[in-house]
């Protein structure tokens, strides 16, 4: 194939490795395809589980699924986007199965092999070495640790460009998962309780829209004192550090009885346990926190049962990405939903020290800056 482009990329060799900058190439878009110049993109807890292959995805891969940029190229059967615009990168969905065509993409019958499957559905890769060697990719339908990015017009949402471009990655993906749990999903109602368990960048974009929905009481549990320092900040009425207050019963003394509304964002099944435990009657919990396939959790059947408690499991927080996106986006300019307080910038050679800084807790979302000097409205602040 003649038609490819010089990319650098982020490799990511096999199990546990380090991310390894490399010379690539990508092909051109061709029929629904965009080809999207990386501005930045976020670092989500999916690419280190990926790398780790808690997650099956074959490697060596380019990973990546938090990009924002600008488009470079479009294929023939691009209607709604143009060169120049600027764009969030979101995940991969068909737009035609049963869930697509009701509003419900998150849950696309093909969501595994368009995000995870590390190739196209038919099992071919844009993405290749110097020497003609395919690299997996494809992975949330865009593989955005690279210099370029290749979407589907579907995945790819179209944003204001009157905010910082490098910003809005995470709106992708961890952010939209948090807000869009408690907007789109537990539908969080005024003067209600919510406790998230977990206060990394799911669980505080999630405390941050439970905020926006009028919860009156926003509970935030963690064992890392300077997250629970932060939540405070953006608008937690209570924290608790679970090692060294019992979470269950301090939640049920707080909001006299058990809480109304619940995200579980650590994927840890005891965890959720103890979530579950913490609603009081008719209460419900969200459930976003991926541990290994094949996890087990308890939880009391009686309970459950007696208390009318609801368990949701909750993809990419059940959004449209091309409405809610935008929203988020216009929440932010209006000073309502300020994740901007989430995020530390890395440069692109310091993607490893970014992933160390999100493992221990240090960083909630690193953005990885992947070129730059072209977001006009950061040049003019
Ligand atoms: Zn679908
Ligand atoms: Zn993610």
């Amino acid at each position: 194939m003649n038609d490819m482009k010089d990319i650098t990329a982020a490799i990511t060799a096999c199990k546990g490795a380090d991310f390894e900058l490399q010379p690539l190439k990508i092909r051109l878009p061709q029929g629904d395809e965009v080809l999207v110049k990386v501005v930045a993109t976020g670092m989500c807890h999916t690419d280190l589980i990926v790398r780790d292959q808690y997650y099956p995805v074959p490697l060596p891969a380019v990973l990546g699924h938090e990009g924002s940029g600008i488009i470079e190229a479009v294929g023939p059967n691009v209607t709604d986007l143009q060169v120049g615009d600027h764009v969030v990168l979101t995940y991969g969905y068909c737009g035609k199965c049963a869930q697509c065509n009701t509003g419900n993409p998150a849950y696309c019958s093909e969501f595994f092999g368009r995000n995870f499957s590390g190739a196209d559905l038919e099992g071919n890769n844009a993405i290749c070495t110097h020497d003609g060697q395919s690299v997996h990719d494809h992975f949330f339908a865009q593989s955005s640790f690279a210099t370029y990015s290749l979407s589907r017009e579907n995945n790819t949402v179209k944003v204001s460009k009157d905010v910082a471009l490098e910003l809005l990655g995470p709106l992708g993906c961890g952010i939209q998962t948090g807000a869009g749990a408690c907007i789109n999903a537990l539908k969080v109602t005024p003067a209600s309780s919510f406790v998230t368990w977990g206060a990394g960048a799911v669980g505080l974009s999630a405390l941050l829209a439970a905020k926006l929905c009028g919860a009156s009481i926003i509970i935030a549990v963690d064992i890392v004192e300077s997250r629970l320092e932060l939540a405070k900040q953006l608008g937690a009425t209570h924290i608790i550090n679970s090692k060294t207050q019992d979470p269950v019963a301090t939640i049920k003394e707080i909001t006299g009885g058990g809480a109304n509304f619940a995200l579980e964002s650590t994927g840890r099944p005891e965890i959720l346990k103890m979530g579950v435990d913490a609603l009081g009657i008719l209460g419900k919990i969200a459930v976003v926190g991926a541990p290994q396939l094949g996890t087990n959790a308890e939880f009391d059947v009686n309970d459950l049962l007696l208390g009318g408690k609801t368990i949701i499991g909750v993809v990419e927080g059940s959004s449209s990405p091309k409405k809610f996106i935008p929203e988020l986006v216009t929440l932010y300019q209006q000073g309502k939903f300020p994740f901007d307080k989430l995020v530390k910038f890395y440069d692109f050679k310091d993607i490893n020290q970014a992933a160390i800084d999100s493992h221990k807790g240090i960083t909630l979302k690193p953005i990885i800056k992947i070129s730059e000097g072209v977001s006009e409205s950061i040049l003019t602040d």
